[in-house]
């Protein structure tokens, strides 16, 4: 399985787009799909780690996070990232 067929099958879809640079990406569920939005304005490799980060959402679930819980949900990311970099 590649890469795309990865993305079909878990239903995401992966974006690049023109948005301000404030934001390096987000994800979006729409109740069916994934919607993974990537900022075109940065790095091919800052594009990677935000797509790690974003697909980390997708998989821990954290569309449905009680509101208030969002601090939790980045931290939550972050470790597993921390932990993935501790690896090599
Ligand atoms: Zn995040």
């Amino acid at each position: 399985m590649n890469f795309e067929d990865f993305l079909r099958f878990h239903n995401i879809n992966l974006n690049y787009v023109n948005i301000p640079s404030a934001v390096r990406g987000f994800a979006y569920y729409n109740g069916c799909n994934y919607l993974v939005a990537i900022n075109s304005k940065y790095s091919r490799e800052q594009n990677i780690k935000t797509t790690a980060h974003e697909l980390i959402h997708i998989f821990k679930n954290h569309f449905f996070c009680q509101k208030g819980d969002e601090e939790e949900c980045e931290e939550e990311v972050e470790q597993i990232i921390r932990e993935l970099k501790n690896k090599f």
